[in-house]
């Protein structure tokens, strides 16, 4: 398969370290005919990247014995941001299942779990499968695409792409991207082996959803969190802030 380049994701890695999460890439020439009535003709782009947890910082080797405890900080899963953009009516998406995985399982039902999660804790359906689709990548095409394929930055394990109308800040498309420069499985027992493919489409859905990464380590129980790890599940799950953001833009 080709390696898709990101270069948009490049730049964003740079303005990312300093800034936040989200950020305008580009904005399309092309546009779409048709599709969701009311469209606008013109619509901003906007990229979420999903990196690989960093090494914890280096903690010294410490002597045999008793290491001395460290006070942990109390985790806060109460806290969530949103982007500003969010769904008008329910969105429905296309599956590309083209991945190889390290376990046994269907690619199809875990993503349909991932966006299941947000439909049950809000009043609104957000989103609906609607089929399997051969597309992959992310495009401005009126689908909304969830796929697997090799891109660089290979420590970016998702992205997800939303086109939105920024006078409204109604999305109109989404896009996600799973890198397959990685192992993906379904609840990968082996840690370190693959990525859960539940864990990161529910953090992945999220954006779609209207809501925003969260980096600080105080708030890692969180869904949104802006970093995963291999066998690493605990996203599957939304948490108090999770579902409050939610909940905020489409009601319980
Ligand atoms: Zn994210």
């Amino acid at each position: 398969m080709k390696t898709k380049i990101l270069i948009a994701a490049l730049v964003g890695l740079l303005v990312i370290s300093v800034v936040s999460a989200g950020l305008i890439v580009s904005k399309p020439e092309q546009l779409g005919r048709g599709g969701k009535p009311g469209r606008p003709e013109k619509l901003e782009q906007i990229i979420f990247v999903h990196p690989v947890a960093p090494e914890k910082p280096g903690k010294p080797d410490k002597p045999p014995g008793k290491p001395p405890k460290e006070p942990e900080e109390p985790k806060d899963n109460t806290y969530y941001e949103l982007w500003g953009g969010y769904l008008d009516g329910t969105a429905s998406y296309y599956i590309n299942p083209n991945v190889s995985l390290v376990t046994a399982g269907d690619p199809v039902v875990a993503v349909n779990n991932s966006a299941e999660a947000w439909d049950v804790v809000t009043a609104d359906e957000l989103f609906n499968c609607a089929g399997i689709t051969a597309k992959s990548w992310y495009a401005e095409d009126e689908q909304n695409t969830i796929s697997w394929v090799k891109f660089i930055p290979r420590d970016y394990i998702a992205i997800a792409v939303m086109w939105y109308d920024p006078a409204t800040m109604i999305i109109y498309e989404f896009d996600i991207v799973f890198n397959t420069f990685h192992n993906w499985g379904i609840d990968p027992v082996k840690k370190d082996r693959a990525f859960d493919i539940q864990n990161i489409a529910t953090h992945e859905f999220g954006h779609p959803a209207g809501l925003d990464d969260v980096y600080d380590e105080i708030y890692g129980e969180l869904t949104m969190y802006g970093y995963s790890s291999k066998g690493e599940t605990k996203k599957c799950s939304l948490e108090e802030g999770d579902i409050s953001g939610a909940q905020e833009l489409y009601g319980e």
